[in-house]
């Protein structure tokens, strides 16, 4: 909806404000150029190892080693002679973009036939290099200029989580799209890593040149190109404000994980990148109770191979030595399906279907997971027979195998999922888009509805299904960290919360001022009313819910 025409209104679904210049990721690449100067393209590897150079400095001057070193393999791939030779001479042709793109994509595929398989995993660097060339390239070619050396806020039709992690370390403030919801996995990484987006914005906003300043307001679910200054200066002491508010709840880091009545929880962290681990500990997590290992994967033509998947992992759990860390198989589902999955038959059951895919990962994930405290879970798990095939597959020495409880099908199997699984969590953003019929892309899904009685009535089957068996349980979906649902998950009996990394002082915050028997008791009246609007209503009336 535009209301004049540089600003427009979206929806606010990761908090913040920032003001930066604009950069759109998703600019179509114009085909049939005509040859080019090979020297550009020579130019373009050298900006590129320059750029990455850049990054991975800055990640070793934050402390992030494992990373750093990952990003100069990038570096130092970019000025191989080998293939910036080969695509020099791709530039001569008619496409010579896809020429480029050939030539990188040959050379990856002959690091992946190396025997050493540390080396193998630096196709993915090769890849990722050659994307960034041809980007660089085309650019410069349309005369929209590149994107600014420091802040950013990026800008697209549709987001992809992948999109906000490979540029978290490059300056990106806030980002902007024309789709999506608060339930997408773009959202849910956004809200993890504290960056402010705002989807829903007006295609408008596409047409806006590159480098234009502006200004994201998340929390009014604002977008304003070229900002008037009193604006920005509003901004700015919002985002003080904020600043100021997350120093108060972080003060709580270090005191006794109790409820107001002293009943004990668990609080751990959901992460997919090593920054995200970072930000974790320093939280005062526990460990982290999901991670996510399908987001750098969703745009892939093939099933992750060992060396992707370690190439992928590595870094997150060198930063999380000697921590517990729930490593997730590929939830390849819903909006996260990659292009070489027919949408139909994706999910769990396509990874099962595919045993050398299934074991790809599981060889990584054992290997890697040396060095931390390993489980592996289950996604979108609807039988007792799909934990049985993992726990096989992975084989010895034994690693604890636990199901995520997110379709009604796993709640109906419940005491047969508790006797084939070591642990339990619950995925409420799935179960809760299953029960209310809604795609996880839809604006209207959103963590709050979760509050609706016939999610809350599952989740209390499952919290008690998992203590009949003696079974450890947690919420892992965004439920765990929102103000209205948090109160009734907790009087359902749920005592382990795995929250997205930007939120686990504010969880702790509450959870430490919430009484179990008052929740149980809210609990039990949100389960007679009608909607999950009345019961948010209920909450509201009950609990303090605003923070500071
Ligand atoms: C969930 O469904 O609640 C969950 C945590 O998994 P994801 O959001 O990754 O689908
Ligand atoms: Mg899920």
């Amino acid at each position: 909806m535009t209301t004049v025409a540089n600003r427009w209104a979206g929806t606010g679904v990761a908090p913040g404000t920032a003001v930066a210049e604009s950069w759109r990721v998703d600019r179509p690449v114009p085909a049939g150029s005509g040859p080019i100067d090979p020297d550009r393209v020579g130019e373009a590897f050298r900006a590129v190892a320059a750029d990455l150079t850049r990054v991975a400095d800055r990640a070793r001057e934050e402390g992030r080693h494992a990373a750093a070193d990952i990003v100069t393999t990038g570096a130092l791939i970019a000025g191989d002679p080998g293939m910036v030779d080969a695509a020099r001479r791709a530039a001569a042709s008619n496409e010579p973009l896809r020429g480029i793109q050939d030539a990188v994509e040959e050379y990856a595929r002959l690091i992946e036939e190396l025997p050493d398989e540390t080396l193998r995993e630096r196709a993915a660097d090769v890849r990722q290099v050659g994307r960034r060339v041809i980007e660089r390239i085309a650019r410069s070619g349309t005369g929209t200029g590149g994107r600014a050396g420091g802040a950013f806020v990026l800008v697209a039709d549709d987001l992809g989580p992948a999109d906000l992690l490979e540029h978290l370390a490059e300056g990106l403030v806030a980002a902007v799209a024309v789709r999506g919801g608060a339930s997408s996995h773009a959202a849910i990484v956004a809200r993890s890593i504290g960056l402010p987006l705002v989807l829903g914005v007006h295609a408008d906003v596409l047409d806006l040149p590159d480098r234009t300043v502006l200004l994201v307001d998340a929390d009014a679910g604002v977008v304003v190109a070229d900002p008037p200054e009193a604006e920005v200066a509003r901004a700015g002491q919002s985002a003080t404000r904020d600043r100021r508010r997350r120093v108060e709840l972080a003060s709580e880091r270090g005191l006794a994980h109790v409820t107001a009545d002293g009943q004990p929880f668990a609080l751990l962290c959901n992460v997919a990148s090593d920054i995200e681990v970072r930000v974790g500990r320093d939280g005062g997590a526990e460990g982290i109770g999901l991670l996510r290992t399908e987001l750098p994967f969703v745009h892939s033509g093939h099933w992750p191979t060992l060396a992707e998947h370690r190439h992928a992992l590595r870094p997150i759990l060198a930063e999380a030595a000697g921590w517990l860390v729930t490593v997730r198989l590929l939830d390849f589902a819903n909006d996260k399906v990659p292009p070489f999955l027919d949408p139909a038959a994706a999910g769990l059951p396509a990874l099962l279907a595919h045993p050398e895919a299934l074991a790809a990962q599981l060889g990584a994930i054992a290997d890697l997971g040396r060095g931390v405290d390993l489980r592996v879970m289950v996604p979108m798990v609807t039988s007792a027979e799909q934990l049985r095939t993992v726990r096989a597959a992975l084989g010895e020495p034994a690693v604890p195998v636990g199901a995520m409880v997110e379709t009604v099908a796993a709640v109906e199997a419940i005491d047969e999922l508790c006797a084939a699984a070591d642990f339990l969590s619950i995925g409420t953003n799935d179960l809760t888009a299953e029960v209310l019929d809604l795609d996880r892309t839809d604006p209207r899904a959103r963590p709050e509805l979760t509050a609706h009685p016939q999610v809350l009535g599952l989740v209390r089957a499952v919290v008690a299904g998992a203590g009949r068996a003696g079974r450890s349980v947690s919420v892992c979906g965004d439920a765990g960290a929102h103000p209205t649902t948090l109160p009734l998950l907790l009087g359902a009996g749920v005592r382990q919360f795995s929250v997205a990394c930007a939120r686990i002082d504010e969880t702790r915050y509450r959870l430490r001022r919430l009484d179990t028997v008052t929740c149980g008791e809210v609990l039990a009246e949100a389960l007679t009313l009608p909607d999950a609007d009345t019961a948010a209503d209920l909450v509201r009336r009950r609990f303090e819910v605003a923070v500071l």
